[in-house]
Parts: C-alpha cells; sequence; structure tokens
C-alpha cells in the first residue's frame, strides 16, 4: 500500500473515445488505410490536453472492416499506430484500444450499441465506469454506454452526431452534453465536467 504522495486510484475513470467521426473524419467507404486517416481539426491537440490533464484515454470503436475482409489486423493496427503518433507533438496518449472486428449480423456481444467493449476495459485494466466519460457522435455510442453504466455522455455534432442527436432526443436519451467537436467536449471536461469521482 502506497502512503507517500498522491497516486491517481488504480481504476478510476477514463475518458472513452469512439474514433471514425470523432477523432478522424469518418467515411462511407470505411477507413482502409492510413492514407484515409484525416483528424478532425483540433483533435489531435485536443486529446493531448485531456493527457496533459492527467486523464487517461481509451479508444473504443467498431471497426467491422475486419470481418468484412476490407482491413487485416495488421493493417488496422497501422493505422492505430498512425493516429498516436499524431497525438505525440500535442503531448497525447491511448492508453488502451478496444476494438469489434465483427459484422452487425453476426450478433456479437462487443459491437455498440452493446456495451462489450466497455466491460473489457472494467475487466482488463480495472476501469471504473460509473466515474468514467464517454465521447461519441452516435447514438450506437451513447446506447453502449449508458448499457455500460458510463458515468457520463457527451455526444459531438461532428461525424453522425447531428444525424443521431433527434434520434436519441426522441427515445429521451439525450446525452449530458453535446459538443461542436471533440476540442468542444474536451473544454466541457475540462472546465465543467470533471470526472464524477473527483
Ligand atoms: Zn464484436
Amino acid at each position: 500500500m502506497k502512503v507517500a504522495g498522491y497516486q491517481r486510484k488504480e481504476g478510476a475513470g477514463v475518458v472513452f473515445l469512439d474514433r471514425d467521426g470523432v477523432i478522424n473524419e469518418d467515411s462511407p467507404n470505411y477507413i482502409r488505410s492510413v492514407q484515409a486517416f484525416r483528424f478532425i481539426p483540433g483533435s489531435a491537440e485536443a486529446i493531448g490536453r485531456l493527457s496533459l490533464a492527467g486523464m487517461d484515454i481509451m479508444l473504443v470503436t467498431n471497426q467491422s472492416v475486419i470481418h468484412r475482409g476490407l482491413v487485416t489486423k495488421e493493417g488496422l493496427n497501422l493505422i492505430f499506430d498512425h493516429l498516436r503518433q499524431g497525438l505525440v507533438e500535442f503531448g497525447g496518449r491511448v492508453k488502451a484500444v478496444f476494438y469489434c472486428p465483427h459484422r452487425p449480423d453476426e450478433n456479437c456481444s462487443c459491437r455498440k450499441p452493446r456495451p462489450g467493449l466497455f466491460f473489457r476495459a472494467e475487466t482488463e485494466y480495472g476501469v471504473d465506469l460509473a466515474a468514467s466519460i464517454m465521447v461519441g457522435d452516435s447514438a450506437k455510442d451513447m446506447e453502449a454506454a449508458r448499457a455500460a453504466g458510463v458515468g457520463i455522455l457527451i455526444l459531438v455534432r461532428t461525424g453522425n452526431g447531428r444525424r443521431d442527436l433527434p434520434i436519441l432526443m426522441e427515445r429521451g436519451l439525450g446525452p449530458d452534453y453535446v459538443a461542436e467537436n471533440l476540442a468542444g467536449a474536451v473544454d466541457w471536461i475540462l472546465k465543467d465536467g470533471r470526472l464524477p469521482s473527483e
């Protein structure tokens, strides 16, 4: 047991981020290569601000491109590596990446809106889901995080956000905050949102 000095509690809350439509521009043809990956303006810098504030960041992303046969696991990892490299100059760091490789018809437990990816973070890293924040651009993201018991849900208007906000509101599933983009979400987290455990 550590007694001297403050230590961030093991298993405390994290900031979960969806990838496509939140960090990078989404595409109807899927992101199949490093060349097709483009950061949404301000998103890499925003992740850097979260990291510099001491928050752990984890990605939770549906990547059916794997089981659709469009991208290999190695190819997908190259894209994640490219993403991580783009954060370095801003001090950004991704602690873990959880992705679902399945197609919708496979009915797995990890494809959002199901909560499986979040439960993996809980099991593998001891993440306190209730003390965590999810930032996503789709109804699927919000539903998955809610089903997992994530404490604060933030929808961004990039990606599918504009399309899905009315759907969520209609179902009475409005997020805790709606941001213009990831940079706006991070502004709110660092200023007003805070992790619920703090
Ligand atoms: Zn899955």
